[in-house]
């Protein structure tokens, strides 16, 4: 195989795509009907995925056991028969920002390429629970994004529009309706930051995190892909400007095909294959309260205010915010950051000023200039990359996966993702879409 390379029409890899069949099969499947069985039997239920031996070859290795990794791994095997893959994580998989991120998904951004984008993953996302026969929980209760001033309800409106040119259901409200979707917000105008209006976007939601990566580590690996565990990746091997294997804490896999999917590690990754990126890594934080009764169904953010919330399923509200303001690869969670979000909550909803926070984590996210990811070849033939993933990444596995397993498939750059290469940066072709991802996630 000659892995993707820098031209763009490669053509298929015959080798890999000959003989095998486009197949679904997904092991055996969840049903109610298996769940009595279960029930009543006290059957042990099958292993999810599978611990394998670790091939010292394989057709494309993928570093980064993420929603990404895990998506890319599954649909090289569903979409396209490439199944010789491994997919290798240094932790346990969702271990990275997969697992920390407080599961927002939307398609509302700001830029045609990006609202494109983001609404395939979207659509994606609404049949991913019947693709993978595992419920990934999506609850599409509406996004609402809150304007406090007048420069604020001007880039709603902006976005309001260039979202309703590319099909996607984006409106600016008043501060009334605002009140009628939230009951519990301070929407009087007499606040110290008065809500002058929202965009809102009906089909944003969120979803349950850890189900998407398990559904797709599960699909994958009935397909036959390997996920590897506790294997960190320490170096890869590049001959001339070709990509030929990597070097792993477990032994040495030779590979013609490397794909990073290392989100806040992706500097660290890309570096040993001798290729910069654009990249800082920043902590992001996050908390939850205890349980409630549900009173919130919509998520709520606020730019100005660098918050956001939304209920789960479970009563407790999640809360989150904008980066820590200094690069730094520590997940330690700080006291600074609680008490800013608490008073910005309170700002919004003085309500819930009796409720606890139960915990708060954090998480690293690799953030690029123009808040649009990085993804497709590299200058060395093989190595590709699809990070940049910042503070809004996860709502984006699925379609970055399905792209990404077509451009190795095929050699060919999917026109969806052609707009976040790389070469962007010196072309000084930027996508910028801070505007939109800054605290929304
Ligand atoms: C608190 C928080 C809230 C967020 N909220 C949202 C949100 O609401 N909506 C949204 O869309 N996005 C959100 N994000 C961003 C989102 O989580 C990420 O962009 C996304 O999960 C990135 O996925 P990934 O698969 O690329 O990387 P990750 O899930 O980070 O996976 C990378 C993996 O690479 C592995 N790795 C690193 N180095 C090596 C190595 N050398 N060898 C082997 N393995 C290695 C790591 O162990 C890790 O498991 C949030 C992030 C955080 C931290």
């Amino acid at each position: 195989m000659d892995g993707a390379t820098n031209g763009n029409s490669n053509g298929v890899r015959p080798r890999l795509r000959d003989g095998l069949r486009r197949s679904r099969t997904r092991g055996p499947r969840y049903s109610a009907l298996r769940l009595v069985r279960h029930g009543l039997t006290q059957e042990d239920w099958p292993l999810t995925w599978h611990r394998q031996p670790m091939r010292p070859r394989y057709d494309v290795v993928i570093i980064g056991g993420g929603v990404h990794g895990l998506a890319t791994a599954y649909y090289l095997a569903a979409n396209h028969g490439i199944r010789d893959v491994a997919v290798l994580d240094k932790s346990y998989i969702g271990s990275g920002g997969s697992g920390r991120n407080t599961a927002i998904l939307r398609s509302n951004y700001l830029t045609p390429e990006g609202i494109r984008f983001y609404d395939r993953s979207v659509k994606l996302y609404e049949h991913l629970a019947a693709d993978l026969n595992f419920n990934v929980m999506f609850s599409q209760r509406g996004h609402l994004t809150l304007a406090h001033n007048d420069s604020s309800l001007r880039t709603m409106r902006w976005r309001a529009e260039v979202n309703k040119l590319q099909g996607v259901d984006s409106e600016v409200i008043d501060p009334d309706e605002v009140k009628r979707l939230v009951p519990y917000m301070d929407t009087s105008p007499t606040t110290r930051f008065p809500i002058l209006g929202a965009l809102y976007h009906p089909p944003g939601g969120v979803i349950r995190h850890d189900a998407v990566v398990w559904g797709y580590a599960r699909a994958a690996d009935a397909l036959g892909v390997h996920i590897h565990q506790d294997t960190e990746v320490t170096g890869i091997d590049v001959v001339g400007d070709r990509v030929t294997g990597v070097r792993t804490d477990r032994g040495e896999i030779s590979t013609p095909v490397v794909l990073n999917c290392t989100a806040g590690w992706s500097t660290l990754v890309s570096d040993m294959a001798g290729v910069s990126m654009p990249v800082q890594t920043f902590p992001l934080q996050a908390a939850v309260t205890e349980p409630v009764r549900p009173f919130l169904d919509t998520v709520v953010v606020s730019g100005t205010l660098h918050v956001y919330v939304s209920q789960t399923d479970r009563g407790e509200l999640v809360f989150g915010a904008s980066v820590d303001p200094f690069a730094s690869y520590s997940t330690r969670g700080s006291l600074e950051f609680v008490e800013g979000l608490a008073g910005h909550v309170l700002e919004l909803m003085p309500a819930l000023s009796k409720m606890r926070l139960l915990r708060q984590w954090s998480g690293l996210c690799d953030m690029t200039p123009d808040f649009s990811p990085i993804m497709g070849v590299t200058p060395v033939d093989g190595f590709l990359v699809d990070i940049g993933w910042g503070t809004y990444g996860f709502k984006a596995g699925p379609v970055s996966g399905e792209s990404m397993a077509e451009l190795i498939a095929t050699g060919t750059t999917p026109e969806i993702i052609a707009t976040f290469d790389l070469a962007r940066f010196p072309e000084g072709r930027l996508v910028g879409e801070k505007g939109a991802a800054a605290v929304g996630h």
